[in-house]
Formats: C-alpha cells, structure tokens, sequence
C-alpha cells in the first residue's frame, strides 16, 4: 500500500498513526479516513475551505478556455494515456481501494479496470460526438446540430464505489471537452487523492493546465457550495435518495442540469422455469458481494410458490458456507461494512423485521474478537417477509436478504415495482414468454432489467441508472455523454431570399 502513496508522491502516509496527508488545501481541518478493516487511522486529508473552492473554480474556468478548444479526438488522446497510467498503478490502487473502503481485493481491481475500460470506451467515443443534420423546409438553407463542452462539471460521489463511479463520469465529460471538480466521498478521500495525482501526471506530461481535474474533500457541505454554484452548469451526484432530492431541488431552483444516480431496492425474480444452477449463485454475489452495498446489490427475491422451499433450502446452505473476514485475503468471500453507522443501520433493519411479523432464516450477527475488531463485520442474513412490510420498501446498505413468494408471473412483477426505487432487476427463467413479458412496457420499471444474470455488475458499455427515486441519470455507456454536453442547433441561409419558417409572410 505504502509504494502506491511513494509513487505518487502523497506525502505523510502512515497506515496505523495519525500523520497527516500532504494538504490539498490552506485550512487546518482534517477529515480522518479510518479503514473498515482494522479500524486503522490511514489518513488525515485537510478540508477545502470556501476559499479554496472559490480558487478551484476559477482555475478550473481557466482550464476550460484551453481544453474546451483542443480538438475533441486530441482530448481523448489524452484520456488514452490516463487509461494506460491507470494499468500501471491497477494492482496497488486496486489494493487501497478496498484497504480503504473495506471491500474484496478482486472488487478493489474490478473498479480499477472499470476505469481503464471507460477510458478505452471514452477515446473511441471522441472520434464520435455526432449530431444530426436535417432538411431545412426552406430553399437554400442548410440546418444541423452540434454539440459543445458545457464548462464545468461537479461530481459528487458515494463512498461504495469511490473511484469508478468518478471515471465514467470524468473521462466521458473530458472527451466532451469539459473540466471536472470532483467532491469524494468523506468516507473515502484518500483513493480519490491517489487518482488525482495520476490524473494530474499526465496532464503535466502533456502541458495541459491541471484545473482541467480538480478535487475537493470534505463533508456534505462542500458538496452544497458545488450543487448551489451557478458556475457549475451539470452536478453529476451518486449517493443516497435522500442526498439526491436535496442536490436535485437546489440545481434545478438555479436552472442548471442534475444527473441523478441514487438509492436501489433490486429484486430478482425466480420462476419455476428457471435454471437454479445459475440462479442461485447470482442471488448469493448479488446479495453478499461488496457485503451489500453495492447500488445494485439484490435486497429482495420474488420467488415461485413451487419452488420456494427448495430455492429457500439451498440459499440457507449456500449462507453456511461463506468467509466472512479481511477482504484483501482472496479466501473471504464478505468484508465489513463501511463504519459503524452502517452496523445500526443493519441492526435497525433486522429489529424492522421482527416488529412486523418476518422470520428470519438465516440470523443476523455483528460478528467480534479476533480478526473482527473494526466492529464493521456482519454476518450476511436472510429474512421471509411479506412484500408490503415498510421495511422492505426501504434501501438498508447491508447484507440483508428478504425473500417472498408469488403464484403468477403478473404478481411477480407487480411486487418488483412496487418500491419507490427503480435501479436494477432481474429475472430468472428458460421461459420465452415469462422473459419477454419482463422485458415489456407491462414489465420491470427498472433502468436495468436483466434475462438470467443477477442485478448487479453492470458493464460499461450500457446507459446505466434508473428511474423513480434511483433519480432519473444515466451515465457512462450508449448516449449517456449527450448529458455532459449542450445541443445547438444551427439554420444558415445560403440564398439571396429570406424566406420565413411555417410560410410566414412579412412585406416590408
Ligand atoms: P450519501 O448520500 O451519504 O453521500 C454521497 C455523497 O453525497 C458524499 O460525497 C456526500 O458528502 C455527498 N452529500 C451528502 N449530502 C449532500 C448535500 N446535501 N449536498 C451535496 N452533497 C451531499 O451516500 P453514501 O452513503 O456515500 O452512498 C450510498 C448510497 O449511494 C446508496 O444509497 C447507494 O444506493 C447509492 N449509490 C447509487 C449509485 C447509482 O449509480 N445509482 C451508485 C453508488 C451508490
């Protein structure tokens, strides 16, 4: 962990005391970074101040008066060489990714390569920002559409996927030729700081002015001068619902552009046609994989009548069988949660269960002593619950499985939709009509909806978000680069006439 930080230079490290890290900023306030693991002090980031932001912002309008006039495919030249740094320094930014954020190695390099293929994805796209062009319906004129860089970009991130989620937003608004100020997670400052001292070695290599990336740390309220500044034309935001209505209501009340990427309450759906050989195993990773706090994690299981006891059977043994512990031993299969506001949160979920008439199949248990003493450990739980129960409708960030039964297909995907969240989904069947019917306008509200794959592990080739209170965004993948940019549209007349739209005549 350490050569990562020696590499790029981030000063003052030390993982176990509480040194401070090389200051990004003139205040004195410092934001801990505390690692789930072991419950060490890693880091000690000094807070942006309102200055520091002011500063930020300007040299970031500067940035934009260079970068917005590079030619689009020269900015994605760029952006091929960050991907290539970012394969450079994958195995140890991998590693403090999940140090610093608690979730397994292989997860820590899966958001490592996640960056290195938006990246591939992004230098192709800037050969591609097409717009259209149209037939005028008057002779002699020429009409098109173009788009152009939209200034700055403010990105808010959650700290459940503290880097990737940045990079599907940064290296596509970059190809759009926009600049970037980056507020990470609190949780999570110090994976965000690594990436900004890659980013910005090949911005120097480059002679390009290093506002094009900028980063500020802290907590909500840095997060509030960003949303509020009408200097920021687009607030990328990822983080809870209730982060997001707040975020989204100031944006839009100074008339700027929000994409949204909030809460989920992702169901699968097992048919009596399905092919449990595949369905089981995806419910587990859904359910259990980055100990539940993933976006996209599966947190409830529809399940056929006919097969409810076996399918309930099988994940009850599948459960024994988990490793929960250190995530950077490869041998554990669950991590801790993130701190221990998570671990009420869990605790307050299960308690929810019990007063309103639910089972549960598998307990629930924050697990202590020996190799558990960050207090973030929880065992990954399965209750049986009835699909109106309130706290069902509600996203918990943990391991917790709610399973319930259903005898038409009809009543499975009515039970699907009906939470306030729309993110992912899934359906598990060898039925042609089942799967087409969940595909359909009758079928899952969800922004994702998935044919025997589980809810989670999204590629980026896709548009991906959702709708209802997931907020709406779509980011990364297929069009989703239009929202970093803003449309003209442009008429010219060639003639010698001045014809008028719609046949209007206007003698003079
Ligand atoms: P959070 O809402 O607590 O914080 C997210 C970010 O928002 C942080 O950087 C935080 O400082 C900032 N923030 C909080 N209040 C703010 C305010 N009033 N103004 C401006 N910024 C503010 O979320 P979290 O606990 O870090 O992450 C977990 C949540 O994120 C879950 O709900 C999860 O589903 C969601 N998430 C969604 C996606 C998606 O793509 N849909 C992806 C990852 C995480």
């Amino acid at each position: 962990m350490q050569t990562i930080l020696e590499k790029l230079n981030i000063k003052s490290v030390n993982f176990g005391t509480s040194t401070g890290l090389q200051a990004w900023s003139s205040g004195e306030e410092l934001l801990d970074s505390f690692s789930p693991v072991d419950n060490q002090l890693i880091a000690q980031v000094t807070k942006t101040t309102f200055q520091d932001y002011q500063q930020v912002v300007e040299k970031a309008n500067d940035a934009f008066k260079t970068w917005g006039n590079i030619p689009a495919p020269r900015r994605g030249e760029i952006v091929r060489q960050m991907g290539m740094a970012f394969r450079e320094y994958k195995a140890e930014l991998g590693k403090l990714v999940s140090y610093e954020m608690g979730k397994s190695l292989q997860e820590g390099l899966g958001e490592v390569q996640e960056i290195i293929d938006i990246c591939d994805f992004a230098v192709g796209l800037s050969r591609q920002l097409y717009g259209l062009t149209m037939h005028s319906e008057r002779p002699e004129h020429r009409m098109y559409e173009q788009y152009h860089p939209l200034g700055i970009v403010g990105i808010i991130s959650a700290f459940n996927f503290p880097v990737a989620v940045w990079s599907w937003n940064a290296m596509i608004a970059w190809v759009c030729g926009d600049v970037c100020i980056w507020k990470p997670s609190e949780k999570t400052p110090l994976t965000a700081i690594a990436c900004q001292h890659i980013i910005t070695s090949v911005l120097k290599e480059n002679n390009i002015p290093e506002g094009v990336s900028n980063i500020i740390t802290g907590d909500y309220q840095v997060g509030e001068w960003l949303s509020s500044d009408t200097r920021v034309p687009l607030i990328s935001a990822t983080g809870s619902t209730r982060m997001g209505k707040i975020v989204g209501a100031t944006v839009a009340a100074r008339m700027g552009k929000s994409l949204l990427e909030l809460g989920g309450n992702n169901a699968i759906i097992i048919t009596e046609n399905a092919d449990l050989n595949i369905a089981i195993p995806a419910v587990v990773f859904g359910a259990v994989g980055t100990a539940g706090q993933r976006c996209t994690s599966t947190r409830r299981l529809i399940i056929h009548e006919s097969i409810y006891e076996s399918v309930k059977e099988r994940l009850i043994k599948a459960y024994q069988q988990l490793r929960i512990g250190n995530p950077l031993d490869e041998n554990n299969h669950v991590g801790p949660l993130i701190d221990s506001k998570a671990v009420e949160a869990y605790n307050a979920a299960v308690e929810a269960v019990h007063q309103e008439g639910g089972k549960m199949l598998v307990d629930a248990e924050v697990l202590l002593g020996d190799g558990y003493e960050s207090g973030c450990y929880v065992k990954p739980c399965i209750a049986e619950v009835k699909p109106d129960f309130r706290i069902v409708k509600h996203e918990t960030f943990a391991p917790i499985l709610y399973l319930m039964s259903y005898s038409t297909i009809e009543e499975a995907i009515d039970i699907q939709n009906d939470v306030p969240q729309g993110l992912s989904s899934s359906i598990f069947t060898l039925n042609m009509r089942e799967a087409e019917m969940f595909l359909s306008v009758n079928g899952s509200d969800c922004g994702i909806a998935n044919v025997n794959i589980g809810t989670s592990g999204a590629e980026i080739g896709g548009a991906f978000g959702g709708e209802k209170e997931t907020g709406g965004g779509r980011e990364s993948g297929s069009d989703a680069w239009k929202a970093y940019m803003r449309r003209q549209t442009n008429t010219i007349n060639y003639g010698k006439q001045l014809p008028l739209a719609q046949g209007i005549k206007f003698n003079l």
